[in-house]
């Protein structure tokens, strides 16, 4: 049977990412988190091209785009970012990372290069990619596109959770501050902002566990005998 091609935006720790992987498993589906190469890409920034000043030189990335190798790699369960061929997955977790990241993404630049990596990636069909303007820019045609959203304070505590699994020290204050400024500034940008698709699915699961999500959105994937 054909397999579908998915996409899935909506706002910052809604969830997108964790409840793809889960759904790409069930599926056979081969998942992509575009967050991941957005901060991929922020990583090189901050390592490689820097002012003296601090501040991002951006010249200096744009030409560097031709030395930047993003992949993935699934390692068990894990599928693991790449810069290349070093695992950076957990570094772009940090807070550094995600206060710069949505500075990064808003450069038409780099959202032309990821757009290609992107794309390439979905050719084969059989995918789902999570993001933020995946059903409305990269790939528009998709079999289904999904829209989470959730309210600030359950995305705060998913966020705290998710960083301290992973061993970084965070406040739940500057957590809830770094979502509520990147919502704003990715549905702000000018090229490809955070919006709904108009044929998207709207999923709030302020009020859902992690499972409820999942059965939900595999139901609407069902009914479109996938
Ligand atoms: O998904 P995650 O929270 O890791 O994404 C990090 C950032 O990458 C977002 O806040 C956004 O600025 C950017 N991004 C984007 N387009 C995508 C995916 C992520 O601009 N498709």
């Amino acid at each position: 049977m054909k397999k579908p091609v998915i996409a899935i935006d909506g706002y910052s720790s809604t969830g997108k990412s964790s409840i793809s992987k889960v759904i790409a498993k069930k599926l056979g589906l081969l998942h992509l988190d575009t967050g991941a190469l957005y901060r991929g890409i922020t990583y090189y920034a901050l390592i490689f091209c820097k002012n003296p000043d601090g501040s991002i030189d951006w010249e200096q990335l744009f030409k560097d785009f031709s030395k930047i190798h993003l992949d993935f790699q699934k390692v068990g369960e894990e599928l693991l970012l790449n810069l290349n061929g070093k695992d950076i997955s957990v570094e772009i977790r940090t807070q550094e990372i995600s206060d710069l990241v949505s500075i990064v993404a808003k450069q038409p630049e780099v959202r032309n290069f990821l757009l290609n990596t992107q794309r390439n990636i979905a050719q084969k069909g059989g995918v789902i990619m999570d993001g933020r303007d995946i059903g409305t820019v990269v790939l528009p045609n998709a079999d289904i596109k999904f829209f989470m959203t959730a309210s600030i304070v359950e995305r705060t505590k998913r966020r705290f959770h998710e960083l301290q699994t992973m061993g970084i020290e965070a406040q739940v204050e500057e957590v809830m501050q770094n979502l509520i400024t990147r919502d704003k500034i990715d549905s702000e940008r000018e090229i490809a902002p955070l919006k709904q698709a108009e044929d998207a699915i709207l999923i709030d699961n302020s009020r859902m566990d992690k499972k409820q999500t999942i059965d939900l959105m595999l139901s609407y994937i069902q009914k479109l005998g996938y």
